[in-house]
């Protein structure tokens, strides 16, 4: 494996039964950057996930921790990796001291805890139960947990579901001084800003498979039509059938427009060209004796790459 990728996986395979959780995945992910897994539920992030940590055994294909084999060289991996318990799975009854005193115990090498609590924003916690914590500070203590052995690779695993902005926020802050530190993060995130926010490069997956992998500008980049014009057609709820096909391919007409959503707030039209397609819309709209509200334009987002890609929203899905 080149030095510059500290994992590879290479044709990941997990079935349960006969369902396939991962279809044959494949990426590398390279040294110090913050990797992105992003797909909505059931997309086959978590099993990925545990399958690089050693966790739950392939069914095919392999995966190398700097250059460790998941499976055959198991205690290696585990000795270079971090992992984030899920919050739930805490003993809360200890406090947060104790038990990052106990995990640090599980390792022959292993960091100071105080100052690992302090970069956890949780010296004032060090006493309290864990049962005692917010859902913001029990995340938090997952991730000192996971950094007790100084990893070279941390996983985290949906780090933010359930918080709250801010404590998403400090959470973001955590993973960017992680980085600084020159760890290598694998997050996996269900949430495209944070995805946007956080990761150098995204693997974007839908359905056990990997759809597309690049840095989030060149995700959005890529698409055919990266603008979006939103708006709201009042008079079009009381249409007939056949006037509403008639607006829905008039719309799809406009110059630049590669696809338009009917949603519940309105129509979004996709556009390689903003400019043509407001001036065909709005003339157009006039012509018809159809009155446009709200109209907003915005550059094209993750979720955008998603729906284009899959049909889907990442919401939705
Ligand atoms: P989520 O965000 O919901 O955790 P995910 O992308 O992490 O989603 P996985 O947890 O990897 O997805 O699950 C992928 C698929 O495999 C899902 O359809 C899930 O129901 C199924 N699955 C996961 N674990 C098992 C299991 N032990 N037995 C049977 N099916 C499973």
């Amino acid at each position: 494996m080149a030095d510059e990728f500290v994992i590879e996986a290479d044709g990941l395979i997990k079935r349960y039964g006969d369902f396939t959780a991962v279809g044959g995945v494949s990426f590398q992910v390279k040294r110090g950057e913050v990797f992105g897994l992003l797909g909505p539920n059931g997309a086959g992030k978590t099993t990925t996930m545990e399958m690089i940590e050693g966790l739950r055994r392939p069914d095919g294909g392999r995966a190398l921790v700097d250059g460790f084999d998941t499976v055959s060289q198991l205690e290696k991996v585990k000795a270079i990796i971090g992992v984030q318990l899920q919050s739930t799975s805490l003993f809360d009854l200890l406090t947060v001291r104790e038990i990052t005193e106990m995990y640090a115990s599980f390792y022959k090498k292993s960091v100071p805890v105080e100052p690992l609590l302090e970069s956890m924003i949780l010296t004032e916690k060090a006493s309290a139960r864990v049962k005692h914590l917010s859902g913001g500070q029990k995340q938090r203590l997952a991730v000192a947990l996971a950094l007790v052995n100084d990893p070279l690779v941390v996983f985290l695993d949906e780090p933010t579901t359930g918080l709250d902005p801010q404590a998403r926020r400090t959470l973001w802050d955590i993973v960017l001084k992680l980085k600084e530190q020159g760890k290598t993060v694998v997050l996996s995130t269900h949430y495209m800003d944070e995805a946007h926010i956080l990761c150098d490069r995204i693997c974007l997956m839908d359905q056990g498979s990997v759809i597309a992998l690049d840095t989030p500008a060149n995700l959005i980049r890529g698409l055919a039509a990266d603008k979006t014009v939103e708006f709201q057609m009042p008079a079009f709820a009381a249409m007939d059938d056949d006037r509403q096909e008639r607006v829905l391919g008039w719309l799809g007409g406009l110059a630049a427009v590669s696809s338009v959503e009917k949603r519940q707030e309105g129509f979004v039209l996709y556009s390689g060209d903003l400019q043509s397609t407001l001036t065909a819309l709005v003339s157009g709209a006039d012509g018809h004796g159809l009155q446009l509200e709200g109209l907003s334009t915005r550059t094209a987002t993750l979720e955008d790459v998603f729906i284009q890609m899959t049909g889907r929203s990442l919401r939705e899905a």
